[in-house]
């Protein structure tokens, strides 16, 4: 701002300099052929006029407007290229029809006593009687002294007016000056002269004309007006034709945009409506579910009016969305703890899952996914299971996943909160367990959040080996099993979430670059990490880590170990992670045998919990096998339920007009049989059962 202001005053105090300098120049000599240059200054609309008609540009001569703060004074520059003789006269600058500049120009050659006389450029000139006119005779230099003769006649009566620049000006126009007059001049005894032929027209009708200049001054007064029309014209012409080029540019920039994105936007609901439709019939039952997800129809029992349900604060961001504890106040589809609740309490604690503000339509299509696969590998209590979903926003990219809330968050960072309260149960001298150290009542199975025990870990580890038996029975590959995603819920049930959903999102790439999170390559097999192979055997290795993390009470995997390539093949030369402090042989061993570089030979995950199953007490499986129960009849019965309604719509594709009856409005509607209807309602009882009973 500073820096123009300075730049306008110094412009300004420029062209003052150059307007007085063009002021105080009466009397200019130029060479014939040089270019001259003449500078106007001024507000308002400049023009320059040449004895006295307006000079309009052509090839030669060219008019500049100088216009650098808009607003503000102008400059016009005048140029006359390849200067003549008839250049010469007087040039005035008008500014809004006053001259406020005049300036005599002189062309000549550059001899002593060239050319004296401006030759004229007329031979003949038609005066009205009664009219003043002016024989346009100039001298080419100052200092020539013209005189102006009849030829033939020696007139003494001849009363003239010489004007500088202009010529010779006769009033009174008379038959007496009809006839042809001589423009004389003379230096150093040469004389040189120029004729032009006067016609007198006598005329009644007193017309403005009779003299050269008034001719002219008519055709100029045309002239002024046409040009300054033009001007007018073309200035007006040139900004509307800007305008509305800048506006069609506009449109034309704007309209592509708003196309691009309603595309975009008809595309990515396009996507996102395939997603939820489904193709049941092409899934293939020897491929993992998590990898046809796209083919799993959406169940809409689970929608959930979005008023109902009130978020809250974070409970964590994951690699892919994040998550929030919310209130639901209307009944969850299947809820079963919660609902059981349902009977005191208005609303139940959820925990819902989002993805992140403005994210890509791969992270909306994995939540998709993990809502499908959710939906259809039915419940167990080893999982985070669905509890509803908001889908009607999904235009606007908002699809919420209720699922169960855990209290007490992830395991990794609540094994790191609760480290200083561990009480290890390992008689490490016999390399033994002993559940009854440092517990004061070991019958006591409700869980103390205050500390972890052994039998905690132990506890953890078999309810993480069922739930992963029971995803690996439903064909679901985790790809990225860690403590991390592992919620600890009440009654010390632990529950494994975010399955199915890495192997097809995370780039291997991503995670290496990715150093403040911890790294799964840490948690992968040699096949994960070398070939990207992704299995229920691969998910077997990641559970030997999981394990060897609750035993070491969340320490990172290979302390010390850089995350580099190297480090693939030290796993391939058979290192492995080292007993954890706080477990017994027996345990390690378990987890050994999770790393077999055969992924053949490893345990599956019904074997791993036979293992485990042996460490820990009857009472405390007994315990999680009965939690379990209301999932495992939920699961039958949603079953039923399902085989029933596919029997009921495979009738309904091969529909008769006997099992469809069409309604007033021409739709034909599905009707269920008696038996069929009382099936179905056996079935929703049975469930409800489940549900509420108390
Ligand atoms: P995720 O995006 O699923 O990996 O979740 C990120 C974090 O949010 C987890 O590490 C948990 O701390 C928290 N979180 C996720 N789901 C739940 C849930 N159902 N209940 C409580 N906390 C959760």
């Amino acid at each position: 701002m500073l820096i123009s202001r300075h730049s306008q005053l110094i412009f300004s105090v420029v062209l003052v300099l150059i307007y007085f300098a063009s002021i105080n120049c009466h009397d200019e000599e130029h060479r014939l052929g040089s270019t001259i240059t003449l500078r106007c200054y001024g507000k308002g609309k400049l023009s320059w006029k040449f004895n006295p008609e307006e000079l309009v540009n052509n090839t030669r001569i060219r008019y500049r407007n100088g216009t650098l703060f808009p607003g503000k004074s102008l400059l016009l520059t005048l140029t006359i290229e390849n200067a003549t003789y008839s250049d010469t006269g007087n040039y005035a600058c008008v500014k809004n029809g006053n001259v406020i500049n005049s300036t005599d120009i002189y062309v000549h050659e550059n001899k002593t006593c060239g050319k004296m006389i401006v030759p004229l450029q007329m031979k003949t000139l038609k005066v009205y009687t009664g009219h003043d006119f002016v024989i346009p005779c100039r001298p080419t230099r100052p200092g020539v002294n013209l005189k102006l003769e009849r030829k033939l006649i020696t007139d003494t009566r001849i009363v003239y007016k010489l004007i500088p620049g202009k010529g010779f000006s006769i009033l009174n126009a008379t038959n007496h000056h009809s006839g042809t007059w001589v423009c004389k001049s003379e230096c150093q005894n040469i004389e040189a002269d120029e004729q032009i032929t006067i016609e007198i027209i006598k005329t009644e009708i007193q017309e403005p004309l009779g003299s050269e200049g008034d001719i002219k001054m008519i055709i100029s007064d045309q002239h002024e007006s046409e040009s300054e029309m033009r001007t007018i014209l073309v200035a007006t012409l040139s900004l509307i034709g800007s305008l509305a080029a800048a506006f069609a540019i506009v449109i034309f920039v704007g309209f592509n945009l708003i196309k691009k994105e309603r595309r975009a936007r008809r595309l990515k609901a396009q996507n996102i409506s395939l997603l939820f439709i489904g193709v049941a019939e092409n899934i293939d039952v020897n491929v993992a579910l998590d990898q046809q997800a796209d083919l799993l129809p959406y169940n809409p029992n689970y929608e959930f009016p979005r008023e109902r349900l009130k978020l809250g604060r974070p409970l964590g961001c994951g690699a892919f969305g994040r998550v929030v504890r919310a209130e639901a106040s209307a009944p969850l589809y299947c809820a079963i703890d919660d609902s059981r609740k349902q009977k005191t309490k208005d609303t139940t604690t959820v925990a819902v899952k989002m993805v992140k503000q403005g994210s890509e339509l791969s992270q909306v299509k994995a939540l998709i996914s993990e809502l499908k696969i959710l939906m259809h590998i039915g419940k167990h209590l080893n999982v985070v299971n669905l509890l509803g979903a908001c889908t009607t926003n999904l235009s606007n990219e908002e699809l919420l996943v209720i699922v169960e809330y855990c209290r007490y968050g992830n395991l990794r960072s609540h094994l790191l909160k609760q480290r200083e309260n561990f009480v290890d149960q390992v008689d490490h001298l016999k390399d033994t367990l002993d559940f009854t150290i440092g517990v004061k009542d070991y019958h006591q199975l409700e869980y103390n959040a205050k500390e972890i025990t052994t039998r905690d870990l132990v506890c953890w580890s078999y309810q993480v080996a069922r739930g992963m038996q029971y995803l690996a029975s439903r064909r679901i590959v985790h790809a990225d099993l860690a403590a991390r995603n592992i919620l600890l819920a009440d009654h010390n049930v632990v529950k494994i979430c975010d399955f199915g959903l890495a192997r097809n999102l995370y780039s291997y790439a991503n995670y290496l670059k990715k150093s403040d999170e911890p790294l799964p390559i840490k948690w992968m097999a040699i096949e994960s990490i070398r070939d990207r192979i992704f299995s229920t055997e691969t998910d077997v290795w990641s559970f030997g880590v999981v394990m060897w993390e609750f035993f070491t009470l969340a320490m990172t995997p290979y302390p010390g170990i850089p995350k580099d390539e190297f480090f693939m093949q030290r796993l391939i030369k058979g290192h492995r992670l080292e007993k954890p402090q706080y477990a017994t042989s027996e345990i390690y061993n378990i987890m050994q045998k999770c790393w077999d570089k055969n992924s053949s030979r490893r345990p599956n995950f019904s074997d791993l919990e036979n293992d485990i199953d042996k460490i820990l007490e009857d009472n405390v499986k007994q315990f999680y096998l009965d939690l379990n129960n209301p999932y495992m009849k939920l699961n039958s019965i949603q079953k039923e339920y399902e085989n029933l309604m596919r029997t009921v719509l495979t009738q309904e594709s091969q529909a008769t007009a006997s099992n469809l009856t069409e309604s007033g409005d021409g739709h034909k509607s599905l009707y269920f049989s008696q038996d069929e209807v009382k099936k179905m309602l056996h079935l929703e009882k049975a469930r409800d059962g489940v549900l509420f009973e108390s």
